[in-house]
């Protein structure tokens, strides 16, 4: 998206909360401890390239991603740190990643065998992973670390340099099936340390893991949603135990005013009709731009006054009932901060019954992402 845009609608990114957020966080690990920064999915719609370099400036060692397209897409643009895919991708591809020193996962023996017939010049990082219990990828089973790490052996023009897991529970305060997940990852280990002894990074924190349990991350933790001043879960929030900063705001503006009488209806399937006599005000924002239409009886704000979202959202455009007449062009606040109001990422996520992750990343490309730094240099 380029930096010019004509429609006054848009996201501002807070790359200072970024570093924020990353800086409170690297307090809480033990000083062994490395940050990998996880900018997939477009750095959870944030923009990826941004607030990568963001992120390494405060502090973060490398970068993780879930593609292989996501990882090209930050070494092109001049990153030279490590990246981690965390997703499968295709053998086929994999001299494309060993190229451009981009580290792959793995799991599966018949992937690193596929690699013997795809010669490569430079040697592929990989990083194996293990599921202890979150039921997507990795080995399970004592017998298939041992197949797999035979078969590395065996495979030329690859380097181990890493391994780890993922915990499905790290964001509830019942800790009993993280504990187990834990456990069973400490089995694998004993297992592992005696068929490897080649030195190695050891991963197994996201978010909330790396937040709950700081000081038993080992080499790295996977810090995505809470780099972006999001908690992982209600649970992390109502613990307090680490102050974040919410980086995306998304801002419109009004297009048009004006004044209807009772009884006039409102957009598509004529479903809001006017009490009274009430000021209407339009926006530019709507469904195609991830302003989804169960959006519809949210609030926005204007001048730091909640006013209510009303009728159906269409693809482009929303209506809200305003307090009084405002002349176009005023601001509204869709998410983030106005006067002493504030609607958060977690309250859009409660209103229409899904987790802050998904709202980032649901606004579309369409809206453009405006950067705000004072603290750091940014190219
Ligand atoms: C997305 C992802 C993370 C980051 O999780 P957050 O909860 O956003 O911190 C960590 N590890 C893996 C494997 C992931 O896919």
């Amino acid at each position: 998206m380029s930096d010019i845009f004509y429609r006054p609608t848009w996201a501002e990114i807070d790359l200072d909360a970024v570093a924020y957020n990353i800086k409170q966080m690297k307090q809480k690990l033990s000083s062994s401890s490395n940050i990998f920064a996880v900018v997939k999915a477009n750095g959870y719609g944030h923009g990826a390239v941004k607030v990568a370099r963001a992120a390494l400036e405060a502090g973060a060692s490398a970068l993780a991603v879930a593609l292989l397209e996501e990882a090209l897409e930050l070494r092109h643009s001049g990153i030279n740190a490590p990246i981690l895919v965390l997703g499968w991708v295709a053998p086929d591809y994999a001299k494309i990643a060993a190229e451009h020193d981009i580290t792959l996962t793995f799991f599966q023996k018949e992937w690193l065998q596929e690699l013997q017939s795809h010669m490569f010049s430079k040697k592929l990082k990989l990083h194996m992973k293990w599921d202890t219990g979150m039921g997507r990828i990795g080995i399970r089973k004592d017998e298939e670390l041992q197949s797999l790490v035979s078969a590395l052996k065996s495979t030329e023009k690859v380097q181990l340099t890493g391994i780890y897991t993922h915990f499905a529970t790290a964001d509830d305060t019942n800790s009993a099936y993280f504990h187990e997940q834990q456990k069973r990852f400490q089995q694998l280990l004993e297992v592992f340390e005696k068929l490897w002894d080649a030195p190695i990074d050891i991963h197994i924190g996201n978010s909330a893991a790396s937040i709950r349990f700081s000081s038993e991350m080992y080499d790295y933790i996977r810090f995505g949603i809470a780099m972006y001043g999001l908690y992982p879960s209600e649970d992390v929030r109502n613990e307090k135990s680490i102050d974040l900063k919410p980086s995306f705001s998304l801002y419109s503006r009004l297009i048009h005013v004006k004044n209807l009488p009772k009884n006039e209806s409102i957009s598509y399937g004529a479903t809001y009709v006017t009490n009274g006599s009430e000021w209407i005000g339009t926006l530019p924002i709507g469904y195609a731009d991830g302003w989804i239409r169960k959006l519809q009886g949210m609030d926005v704000l204007v001048d730091g006054k909640r006013m209510p979202i009303v009728g159906r959202i269409c693809m482009d455009q929303t209506m809200i009932c305003l307090d009084k007449e405002y002349p176009v062009g005023t601001k509204v606040t869709l998410i983030g901060k106005s006067g002493k109001d504030e609607i958060e990422m977690d309250e859009i996520a409660n209103y229409i019954d899904t987790i802050n992750y998904e709202i980032p990343c649901m606004i579309s490309e369409r809206i453009p992402r405006v950067y705000k730094k004072n603290k750091l240099n940014l190219s």
